[in-house]
């Protein structure tokens, strides 16, 4: 079988997926644009999975913030993100923390403006404070920051990369080649209802033990 693989797919690779999620938060003085950022982020490939708008507290917006405790900025980064509403959402695509952090720009408004006219923070901020928008800087900060605000979300982060690979090419990859392969040399009239069947026919998980005999009634 893994011959008749190479022979009719000589170039195919097996799937990769990189599903990725990241937090984004609209910030007090981006409020009101909300439903267009909330477009541009559909637009851009992102599903939102989760969505909530809260107040922080000056303790939570201390508490999220944590790593710049003590620097000069600090207090009143907590007193302009306690000022008004948030809206954090979950965002998930491929990607998702380096595509949404390039698309929402360098951390000031201002200088955003000079060299990254068309990213976000340069578009619905206004300073180097006030730059409207949230996004994690890596995956470390994306799993902690959606926990703080969605803490029942997440059991297991789904995996990234050389995992989800990992996982794929242990669970799904060889029975999936072997169906695209059938596929290829069937060429169904609908073959994504054909794969789906032939891989439920050939589903490697499923129950070895055959179905009980119905027993003839005796008489
Ligand atoms: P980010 O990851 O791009 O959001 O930037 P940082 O993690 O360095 O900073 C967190 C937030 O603090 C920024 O988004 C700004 O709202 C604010 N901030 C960062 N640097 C400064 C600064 O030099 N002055 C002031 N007033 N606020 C800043
Ligand atoms: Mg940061």
């Amino acid at each position: 079988m893994t011959g008749e693989t190479e022979e009719v797919l000589p170039k195919m690779q097996p799937p990769q997926i990189f599903v990725e999620r990241t937090l984004a938060i609209i910030k007090p003085d981006a409020l009101g644009k909300a439903e267009e950022i909330e477009d541009i982020i559909l637009r851009s490939g992102f599903s939102i999975l989760q969505k909530r708008r809260v107040q922080l507290t000056p303790e939570q917006a201390s508490d999220f913030y944590a790593e710049h405790f003590g620097k000069l900025f600090f207090p009143s980064l907590v007193a302009y993100m306690s000022s008004g509403p948030v809206i954090t959402l979950v965002i998930a695509r491929d990607k998702a923390i380096s595509y949404w952090r390039e698309l929402i720009g360098p951390t000031n408004a201002l200088k955003a403006r000079e060299t990254h006219p068309d990213c976000l923070r340069a578009i619905y901020g206004t300073d180097d404070q006030r730059n409207g928008l949230h996004g994690s800087d890596s995956y470390s900060s994306a799993e902690r920051e959606i926990r703080f605000f969605f803490p029942d979300s997440i059991v297991e982060p789904i995996p990234v990369g050389e995992a989800a690979r990992d996982y794929l090419a242990k669970t799904v990859n060889p029975t999936l080649m072997k169906g695209l392969t059938e596929l290829c040399k069937k060429k169904p009239e609908d073959p994504v209802i054909w794969l789906a069947d032939w891989l439920l026919s050939n589903n490697p998980n499923k129950p070895k033990v055959k179905e009980p005999m119905v027993q003839e009634p005796s008489d």
